[in-house]
């Protein structure tokens, strides 16, 4: 029978303080989708053993511990690791965090020839395979160009919506999906603060419901991620009274086959 992939959550919520981290999920021990916060949780040789880390985004609070992931590797590995997101995205990164001045270049690092990081440019609407996981990538709402992802395995599908406020082509993709065994989707903020939500390019309990629309009556468990950890009650309270059996909270810790 084929292997099913394993999801850690290292990391999931929309910002940190104590028991709050920002998103990172461990697929298999070798990739990571977002990396937000994982150098704290993983010892020296799980960070080792990742070969690939998928963007949905640039945003720091998902992508600033590749900067601490880079300088402990450096040197320890045969193979660059390869950073997968969008080319706008990779541009970001360049420019801005490793530029030798926030960070060193880790992309050129110790040579251009052998670096610690590779980029590997993803084009939207288009799939890519690392190992025996298909990701398919989906331009979704937010205020910098952020990718969703369905990602598929040899025996389930699950999908990541990325930071989004609403949107629809993935969920119009979800809609046609054969063996999807979970979705992810995001939530940052409680109705109060829709207007901040969406100027932010984020969804509240009010427009999530109208996501879980878009998804019609497919019955898969839908967890709920990046809560603004100091508003989490607020939001979890108000997910509740929505009454949709199938919402759940991601917690830090979850472990998901699928
Ligand atoms: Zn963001
Ligand atoms: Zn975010």
């Amino acid at each position: 029978m084929a292997d099913s992939l394993k999801l850690k959550i290292l990391g999931c919520d929309g910002g940190e303080m104590a028991g709050y981290a920002t998103p990172s999920i461990l697929l298999d021990e070798s990739i990571l989708l977002d990396a937000g916060s994982f150098g704290g949780v993983l010892d020296f040789d799980q960070q080792l053993a990742i070969d690939h880390v998928v963007l949905s985004h640039a945003h720091l609070d998902h992508s600033k511990d590749l900067a601490f992931f880079s300088d402990l590797i450096i040197g320890h590995r045969a193979k660059p690791v390869k950073i997968h997101a969008s080319v706008d995205t990779l541009k970001i990164l360049r420019r801005h965090f490793f530029n030798n001045q926030l960070w060193p270049d880790f992309f050129v690092l110790p040579n251009p020839e052998a670096p610690v990081l590779r980029e590997a440019p993803i084009l939207p609407g288009k799939s890519f395979t690392l190992g025996s996981i298909v990701f398919r990538a989906f331009e979704v709402n937010h205020p910098v160009p952020t990718l969703g992802f369905i990602v598929r395995s040899p025996t389930g599908t699950f999908i990541y919506s990325g930071d989004t406020g609403p949107t629809d082509e993935i969920w119009c993709a979800a809609k046609r999906l054969r063996n999807l065994k979970l979705v992810m989707m995001e939530c940052k903020f409680p109705s109060e603060m829709q207007l901040v939500a969406d100027a932010a390019g984020h969804l509240t309990p009010q427009t999530l419901a109208k996501e879980l629309q878009k998804l019609g009556d497919v019955q898969v468990p839908v967890y709920v991620y990046h809560i603004k950890p100091e508003r989490h009650l607020k939001v979890v309270s108000e997910l509740k009274a929505m009454g949709d059996e199938r919402l759940k909270i991601l917690k830090v810790g979850d472990e998901f086959l699928v």
